[in-house]
């Protein structure tokens, strides 16, 4: 614990050094251009490798830089910076060698992790014909880490927050990025908001407000499935007026 107070001394130290009014500015207030999504990992710490200072990069982390649309803390660090904080770019970033991806990959259990892992066998289950094509398992495991970081920005683009965050005046930017423990260097994946868009059709919602005013072609266009089905038929299921509960479970 002295080893962090010392090392907590040291940093104000030379933070005043450079500028003697460094802590007094930072209290103002916090305006970050970033949102940061990576993984605990303790090699990849998201202000290090992107030279970003305190107050450029708003973050969160957790085993694997996995996007879940349960995960009530991801949606909650989401909603506010994009909402309330105003970021204008949005980095997933995975890293080569991640223990949780290794992890996804084996049929191995840690415990609880296992089930929170799912979600990266899930972009193993989607990407098992290319996966299966790389002979050479590092290789192959390079490629799970990239593809897991692309399925996490898709992610993105199925919560609300983001759908709607793209039709205000200044829709956030997404990008995927990996994090070579090797050389220190990130690679740009070129998974941009063209990602968001070629997934409206199934996953894009409109705010019930918003219905009246959008543009129809564009409504009908965006959902299929939910067009060609009649879904005005079916009403839910029948209550009892007065048990209020449904009548297949009352009688
Ligand atoms: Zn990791």
């Amino acid at each position: 614990m002295q080893h962090i107070l010392d090392g907590n001394r040291r940093w104000v130290a030379s933070k005043l050094a450079e500028d003697p009014d460094y802590f007094q500015k930072l209290a103002v207030g916090q305006k970050p251009r970033y949102l940061f999504i990576g993984c605990s990992d303790s090699r990849v710490p998201g202000s290090a490798i992107t030279g970003t200072a305190p107050g450029e990069m708003f973050t969160h982390r957790n085993i694997a830089n996995v996007v879940v649309n349960t995960d009530l803390n991801l949606l909650s660090v989401l909603q506010y910076a994009v909402e309330v904080l105003e970021v204008k770019i949005i980095l997933v970033v995975g890293h080569y060698g991640c223990g949780g991806v290794a992890a996804a990959a084996s049929n191995k259990q840690y415990g609880l992790i296992d089930n929170w892992l799912t979600n990266v066998r899930d972009v193993v289950r989607l990407h098992e014909t290319e996966l299966l094509r790389i002979a050479d398992p590092k290789l192959r495991m390079r490629r799970l880490v990239e593809l897991n970081v692309i399925e996490q920005v898709r992610n993105l683009a199925k919560t609300n927050i983001i759908q709607n965050a793209m039709r205000g005046a200044n829709p956030p930017i997404l990008h995927g990025l990996v994090y070579d423990l090797a050389d220190g260097l990130l690679k740009d994946l070129e998974v941009d908001n063209s990602t968001f868009a070629d997934l409206q059709h199934i996953y894009g919602t409109e705010a019930p407000e918003e219905e009246a005013t959008a543009a129809t072609p564009v409504a009908e266009a965006s959902a299929p499935f939910i067009a060609e089905e009649d879904s005005s038929a079916y009403e839910g299921p029948k209550h009892d007026p007065v048990q209020g509960i449904p009548a297949s479970l009352a009688e």
